[in-house]
């Protein structure tokens, strides 16, 4: 309750209550109030310096949080550099190192971006750094992984050309000869068996009955089957490609044509005496850009490595060859 304040009235000789005007009121009002808002005013803006508000602190947390999610994204990110690496690793020492293709440069692997600024767009905030590296490191990972799979599109065109090549060149022996007994004369320098010469033999001679499957030693296609060269009889000549021919000769039979296509093991003819030839055997031999070459390096499809050193023990022999 307010104070009732009097004054001494000398005319009337009496107090008499002060009236303060009702515009004088509301003036004194209203500046309290307007100070009372300003001070007010003060104290929220010097107090929001110093005390959160419950969303600052949801916000806050929230982006703790986020912070927090994008370092571990980076650990996975590192981990995935990681297994990438050994991938590369693997890739450039064993797979292009197997299919003879040069490994992949480091730099081109690890190439950056060069040129205009990617992230300009993500700078300017409080975690513009983090942002960006991470950014920046999940795309040059990406990067890597485009150079990775295209090494492994090349490896893979590389590895089915392989294949065709390993199924290709000469790899069996062209007769069955499981316990190695056939054959008996290797290439070399042999005694002839007509003149009982010492020269060269210029393939390997597989003694067998008339009528023994002769086989294909690979993929290709048959060249010549025909008795036209001296010394051969009836013989085959098979084109293998990448530079491989393999000849047998002395057949008894074809079982074959010209430009015929063939597979390693199909039945091509049977052993004969046919030509410049002492008794039935199959006359083997191996081509290698025109030139002839020992047909013992090409036995690994069919063999153990037991197996091929008897086959070799034998082959070196020095005897006499059927021709
Ligand atoms: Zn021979």
């Amino acid at each position: 309750m307010s104070k009732v304040k009097y004054y001494y009235d000398k005319e009337s000789l009496s107090y008499r209550k002060i009236e303060r005007k009702k515009r004088t009121t509301f003036k004194y009002a209203t500046i309290f109030i307007l100070a009372a808002a300003f001070f007010a005013f003060i104290f929220v803006f010097i107090a929001s310096q110093y005390v959160e508000s419950p969303k600052e602190r949801a916000l806050k947390r929230e982006l703790q949080n986020a912070q927090l999610q994008f370092e571990l994204l980076n650990k996975k990110m590192e981990h995935a550099e990681a297994v990438l690496e050994n991938i590369a690793d693997r890739d450039n020492n064993i797979y292009r190192v197997y299919f003879e293709a040069n490994p992949i440069p480091d730099e081109q692997r690890r190439a950056g971006f060069g040129g205009i600024n990617r992230y300009k767009n993500l700078e300017g905030f409080d975690n513009s750094k983090l942002i960006i590296e991470s950014n920046k490191r999940l795309d040059i990972l990406q990067k890597q992984i485009v150079v990775q799979s295209k090494s492994l599109d090349e490896i893979k065109i590389l590895a089915e050309e392989k294949e065709k090549l390993l199924e290709a060149i000469p790899a069996i022996q062209p007769v069955s000869n499981e316990n190695l007994t056939r054959m008996a004369s290797g290439y070399g320098m042999r005694s002839d068996p007509f003149t009982k010469v010492r020269k060269m033999h210029w393939g390997m001679d597989f003694t067998a009955p008339r009528g023994t499957p002769v086989y294909a030693s690979g993929d290709g296609v048959v060249e010549r089957a025909d008795s036209n060269s001296s010394g051969y009889g009836k013989h085959i000549r098979i084109n293998h490609g990448y530079g491989y021919t393999s000849l047998y000769a002395h057949l008894y039979k074809y079982n074959v044509r010209k430009n015929q296509k063939v597979k390693r093991g199909d039945l091509i003819g049977f052993v004969g005496s046919t030509g410049r030839s002492e008794a039935p055997h199959l006359h083997y031999e191996i081509f290698k850009d025109g030139d002839r070459i020992n047909p013992i390096n090409f036995y690994y499809g069919s063999l153990t490595a037991e197996e091929f050193n008897k086959l070799l023990e034998h082959a070196s022999l020095e005897n006499q060859s059927l021709d």
